[in-house]
This record gives structure tokens, C-alpha cells and sequence, in this order.
């Protein structure tokens, strides 16, 4: 983790002193070293939240991304008391997760249907399959052209061969990073894409961002379920024709 509680202010890790943990309020202790990122680690093995995934350096530059106070947050479901520590949570409602290892279909619903408005960055670098196949992206998506202007949004029929098909049916829209952990650091370095839910004119949307591109349009609330909701509905009412390789 990196934020514990120390006198009940939310505190970065430094050395020579002990947090608590904002989820579970066991001991924790300050990780600053050389190589990984500062962070806190529980000081003995406990029932913190299960959904929690031991973190990679990847997932923990994600989240410093975003301000102390949005990172890790707890919430409680005020019917049925379910507790867990969402990644980051923006002050105008959105909930980030950042997922870099395997996640059960089951358990990926159950957290979409908990926090609602989400979206999800999954490291794309895991399977080597998706490494190969993105390299080629140019040629799966077609980019959307209004009037003269080209929108930097794409439509695409061949999502399952670009893209981890374990996240293609989620109804949030979901981040793939392939500069993640298992990155293949000698190809040209890839932008993160950004996948919308659902279909539009039967295909995928699709739009390439750099991290500071994704970073601008979650700070400015362009990827809450509203505006993802408009964006799609735009799209929807654009002739298909309008598209351009
Ligand atoms: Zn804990």
C-alpha cells in the first residue's frame, strides 16, 4: 500500500516509524528502499481485503499518479456492510482499479457491481499473445472521421485478437497499458487504449491515448458513466461511412 494512517492522517511511507493500515488496522511497516516504489507493508500476515492483489511497482506508479487523498479508499455498502479499498476514488465519483495479474470473471463483476462508476487499467503486457497482436493495431482499427476533423476515436471488429479477451464483455470501460511489467522493451513503445463498453454500428470503439491523455480526461471527468454514455451515444449517430483506415 502506499498510504497507512499515522495519529489518523493518511501518510506517505518513511523510515523509522509504523502506520496503520485504512482497511483492516493492523500494523504496518514503511518499505524504503532503493529499488521498489516506498511503500507500506502489513507487518504480520492478515485478513486485509480479499480483493486486494500484491502489488507491482507498475500498479503503484499507476496510483501515484492521482493526489494522496483519492488513493485508497475505503468503502462500506450501507445494506450489507461489504467492505473494501478501491485504488483511487477522484473527487467527482470515479473509481480506479488497477489490475495487473489474472482476475476471475466472477470476482471482476462483483467489484464493477460494487463500485459502479469505474474504469479499470489492466496491464496488457501480461499475455504474449496481446504483445504480439498490438503492435499491428493500425491495422484493426478504423479511425472516425467527422467532416474533415479526425477524432482519435476508433471502431473495431477484431477486439478479441488486440485485447485480453478476459475484459471484453465488461460494462465499464476499460485502460490496457502493454507498457506494463512484461513490456517488450525493444518495440516502439505503445500508447495506452482505452476500450469502451458495448457495440456501436455492431464494432468496438476504441481510442489510443498517452498516459498523461488518459490522465487529462479522467481529471476531467470524461470517462464517468455519463459522459461514456454520451460519447457512445455520438458515435452511435454518425453515418458508418465516415471512417477511414
Ligand atoms: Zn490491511
Amino acid at each position: 500500500m502506499l498510504t497507512a494512517n499515522i495519529n489518523g492522517n493518511r501518510s506517505r511511507p518513511f523510515p523509522g516509524t509504523v502506520g496503520t493500515c485504512p482497511f483492516c488496522y493492523s500494523e504496518m511497516i514503511p518499505r524504503c528502499g532503493e529499488i521498489k516504489v516506498h511503500h507500506w507493508a502489513h507487518k504480520s500476515k492478515t485478513d486485509c481485503d480479499h480483493w486486494w492483489e500484491p502489488e507491482t511497482d507498475w500498479h503503484r506508479n499507476w496510483k501515484n499518479e492521482f493526489p494522496l487523498r483519492w488513493q485508497e479508499r475505503v468503502f462500506t455498502d450501507e445494506t450489507t456492510g461489504e467492505r473494501h479499498i478501491a485504488d483511487v476514488f477522484t473527487l467527482a465519483g470515479l473509481t480506479v482499479e488497477v489490475q495487473h495479474s489474472h482476475l476471475d470473471p466472477e470476482e471482476r463483476r462483483a467489484r464493477e457491481a460494487f463500485y459502479k462508476n469505474m474504469l479499470w487499467i489492466v496491464d496488457g503486457s501480461r499475455l504474449k499473445g496481446n504483445r504480439k497482436n498490438i503492435t499491428e493495431w493500425r491495422n484493426g482499427l478504423a479511425e472516425i472521421v467527422q467532416g474533415q476533423k479526425r477524432t482519435n476515436l476508433f471502431l473495431t471488429d477484431k477486439a478479441e485478437e488486440l485485447f485480453p479477451k478476459d475484459w471484453l464483455e465488461c460494462p465499464v470501460p476499460v485502460c490496457f497499458d502493454y507498457m506494463g511489467p512484461n513490456a517488450e522493451l525493444s518495440a516502439a513503445p505503445q500508447p495506452l487504449f482505452l476500450l469502451y463498453p458495448g457495440t456501436v454500428h455492431r464494432k468496438r470503439l476504441v481510442e489510443p491515448l498517452p498516459r498523461d491523455g488518459l490522465l487529462r480526461s479522467i481529471l476531467s471527468e470524461r470517462l464517468d458513466a455519463n459522459s461514456i454514455h454520451n460519447i457512445m451515444q455520438n458515435v452511435s449517430k454518425l453515418r458508418v461511412g465516415k471512417i477511414q483506415r
